[in-house]
């Protein structure tokens, strides 16, 4: 892929990495709780004609799976030609090693997942596609906004849906070995998919791990929860028209149990030991109230997951998020954006300052006056992400300074913030 999938800069430490077996990323529980995916770096286009580096046992391997394929139900011809065509790539063994890992704190997390160019994007795209989502949340019960989170977090509204020649991928990770068995069902799942003439291999792209299209399922979830939406014979989540795969994701969320007239979660306010899980009427006496003011509404098991600074009361419909990626951060993300997208005007408490003591509001500030001073940070959002750490350096170059990259009080003041 040209760039990293749109969720990618969301990546978070890990502790206990388990793997998410519906998008074949690793994922991490972090100190607090919270739990992030790791996703790799921005990857180089893949190559596609390498056969001079395709080692010779992955050619013997290729030949014995087409028994193993036919021998699961994939008929000889598709076996034949599909896996014929199939390529080691190098590439995907590389970022398969290279899961990179660092931790974003959840402000930063967020102030991605919701950044202002994604809400509006999103609410262009709510726009753009209303019949199609009206008939979308009418058949599944699952609310539009949801839907468009998702997508925008997933592939960046289907501009990010990698280019990896997906049957390639899995074929290159099963004969790699390192998750072989996962891969092998993956592979086996995505034949099945070639084989139903959903699509045809060669457009069958993806992430370097085989999370294909608009929503970024794997095969055995596409096998599972796909649906073909316009009645045109295929199930199409590649195609430029989102459809399918909007139906899809919300045929995934309506089949794990989403509850249409529920709400996720929320931001709450209150004092006190307000942690782990109560009844809803139990919050209410404690006193927990929405940003407003307002006692929360509702009876049932809730949570409330602390950050450093907004506290979040979730609900059923949240573990309904979590089962299309097991993370905390990831459901809350999809959550808050979808709100945002709705036209919620944000989270009302401000995060703890970061590890160097700094807010949103001193990040911001430092940004804007690096960029005054002709640096390059991209986006003035507050998350000191590659630009920015880059413009400091250059910024401690030419100013003669210990060059280390951090966003400090003492640089803030150097800048004259
Ligand atoms: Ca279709």
């Amino acid at each position: 892929m040209t760039t990293p999938p749109g969720f990618s800069v969301l990546t978070q430490g890990k502790v206990n990495p388990v793997l998410d077996t519906r998008r074949n990323i690793m994922c991490g529980a972090l100190a607090f709780g919270l739990v992030g995916c790791v996703a790799p770096p921005p990857a180089p286009r893949p190559q596609t004609a390498i056969t001079a580096l395709e080692p010779p046992e992955f050619v013997t391997w290729r030949q014995a799976f087409i028994p193993r394929a036919t021998a699961q139900g994939i008929s000889p011809e598709i076996a034949d030609r599909a896996l014929g065509m199939v390529q080691f790539l190098p590439d995907v063994i590389r970022l398969d090693r290279r899961q990179v890992e660092f931790t974003r704190s959840t402000e930063d997390y967020l102030a991605i997942t919701a950044s202002a160019p994604r809400i509006t994007e999103g609410q262009q795209q709510l726009r753009r596609h209303q019949q199609i989502l009206a008939a979308i949340e009418a058949k599944y019960q699952v609310d539009r906004h949801i839907i468009v989170a998702i997508w925008g977090i997933e592939s960046r509204y289907g501009s990010r849906m990698g280019d990896f020649p997906v049957l390639s991928a899995l074929a290159t990770l099963a004969f790699d070995g390192r998750r072989r068995v996962f891969f092998e069902k993956q592979l086996i799942a995505a034949l099945r998919i070639v084989q139903r003439g959903d699509i045809a291999p060669e457009r069958m792209t993806g992430s370097w791990a085989g999370a294909m299209g608009h929503t970024q399922f794997i095969p055995t979830s596409f096998n599972q929860f796909a649906v073909d939406f316009d009645g045109d014979g295929r199930r199409d989540i590649w195609s430029s028209d989102p459809g399918d795969a909007l139906a899809s994701a919300a045929s995934y969320l309506r089949r794990n149990g989403w509850r249409q007239s529920a709400i996720w979660g929320q931001e709450v306010l209150g004092a006190g030991d307000l942690t782990g899980t109560r009844d809803l009427t139990e919050w209410r006496a404690q006193g927990v109230t929405d940003t407003t003011g307002r006692p929360v509404s509702g009876s049932g098991p809730a949570q409330i997951i602390p950050t450093s600074g907004p506290r979040f009361l979730v609900r059923h419909n949240f573990n309904v998020l979590k089962t299309y990626n097991n993370a905390t951060r990831y459901a809350i993300g999809v959550g808050h954006l979808a709100d945002r997208l709705r036209g919620d005007p944000g989270l009302v408490t401000a995060f703890a300052p970061d590890a160097n003591g700094l807010t949103l509001a001193d990040r911001k500030r430092l940004q804007t006056l690096l960029a005054r001073r002709g640096f390059d940070i991209g986006e003035a959002d507050g998350v000191i992400g590659a630009k920015t750490t880059a413009a400091i350096e250059a910024f401690q170059r030419r100013m003669g300074l210990t060059i280390d990259g951090q966003a400090t009080r003492a640089l803030l003041q150097r800048l004259g913030g």
